[in-house]
């Protein structure tokens, strides 16, 4: 298996990003990145996929699509399609219909930011969560989003702040802003819960992470800046793919890959700002083998194999609960006793605090 790190989420001037899809292709080789995956809202940009290179290196850039209801208010329930190949955006005041026009091409579809904490009167962001829950058929979950879990930040610390003190609002924004990784912990509990639930009822369902960049300049009072650079946030919150072979630099090729990865769950979330995760392995072994996002055989000899880049706290989970650990460690073996998901949670040391680092896809053991 082959592994490539890759960002599925970000927006151009196509909708409300602040740079071209070439200028990101730049920004994605500076990170270091293989593959990114354009999904503007509302639009799907033909003709840009390829790939893009400098004398630094190359990245494969591929277009989906971030699709939302604009004529309801407040304009939630993001859903990320990819590998679609058409507009989606006219099936968009139908969720359902989304999901099922995404399927019917061979795409793959998932709930973006699936939750975010209530409005605040003291910051100018909708509620973007997704709110139509009676949905199904969708591939997976975006776990984490590096930009809504940041604005989630920003209004747990304005609700905190006592009435007398809210003049306070825009410095404690601003501090914030400046200071994000002392802040950015882990996924929303409650994407984590329903990731849980959807295993324990046998559904398969992936997750993503991406870091929704839009580049967008903000201005606090005498402070301008850009909240966050497409580059900076190529290196916090990725998307690791397990390919079955490399790739050839054959965008055809290349692309059913990547896409065919994304749909299995051969992947994890990996918080690359905290440490690089590139090279972690989560694998099963018995009569049958496999790796991140396969079914393995439970018969008597099957193990399951976790393997960190470094020192980490392991966590292997199994329908909620957490059946084998292992603390400041880089390897975990566990013999499964049961059928079922089986997926992988690491955290390490970062910035003065524990972090989430790892959120591995499960391996199914049937
Ligand atoms: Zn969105
Ligand atoms: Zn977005």
């Amino acid at each position: 298996m082959h592994e490539v790190v890759g960002n599925m989420h970000m927006h151009t001037r196509y909708s409300d990003g602040e740079k071209w899809h070439a200028e990101i292709a730049q920004d994605a080789i500076a990170a270091g990145l293989d593959f990114i995956i354009v999904t503007d809202h509302n639009i799907w940009v033909d003709g840009v996929e390829g790939y893009y290179a400098n004398e630094q290196g190359r990245v494969l850039l591929l277009v989906g699509e971030e699709v939302h209801n604009p004529r309801r208010q407040p304009q939630a329930s993001h859903f990320l399609a990819y590998g679609a190949e058409k507009e989606l955006a006219p099936f968009a005041a139908d969720p359902q219909r989304l999901i099922d026009e995404t399927k019917a091409t061979g795409g793959y579809g998932f709930l973006a930011h699936p939750h975010e904490l209530p409005e605040s009167s003291l910051l100018d962001a909708p509620y973007l969560a997704w709110q139509d829950w009676h949905v199904e058929g969708y591939t997976g979950l975006e776990l984490w989003n590096y930009m809504s879990n940041f604005l989630d930040v920003v209004k747990a610390h304005l609700a905190r702040l006592p009435v007398q003190w809210r003049w306070l609002a825009k410095v404690t924004a601003v501090y914030l802003a400046l200071n994000p990784s002392k802040f950015i912990t882990r996924p929303h509990p409650d994407t984590l819960a329903l990731w849980d639930k959807l295993l324990s009822e046998g559904k398969r369902t992936v997750v993503v992470g991406n870091s929704d960049a839009h580049g967008t300049p903000m201005r606090f009072g005498p402070i301008a800046r850009i909240i966050y650079p497409y580059d900076f946030l190529f290196r916090a919150i990725n998307t690791h793919l397990m390919l079955s072979e490399p790739l050839n630099g054959d965008l055809a090729h290349d692309k059913r890959l990547i896409l065919s990865a994304i749909g299995k769950g051969r992947s994890w979330v990996g918080y690359d700002m905290a440490a690089p995760t590139r090279g972690f392995r989560f694998t099963g072994q018995g009569l049958t083998k496999g790796g991140v996002g396969d079914e393995v055989r439970l018969d008597v000899g099957a193990t399951l194999q976790i393997k960190t880049p470094q020192k980490a706290n392991i966590r292997l989970i199994h329908q909620g609960k957490v059946v084998a650990k292992a603390e400041n460690e880089t390897h975990l073996t566990h013999i499964p006793v049961e059928e079922g998901a089986y997926r992988v949670e690491c955290s390490i040391l970062y910035e003065g605090a524990e972090r989430g680092w790892i959120y591995s896809n499960p391996i199914y053991l049937v």
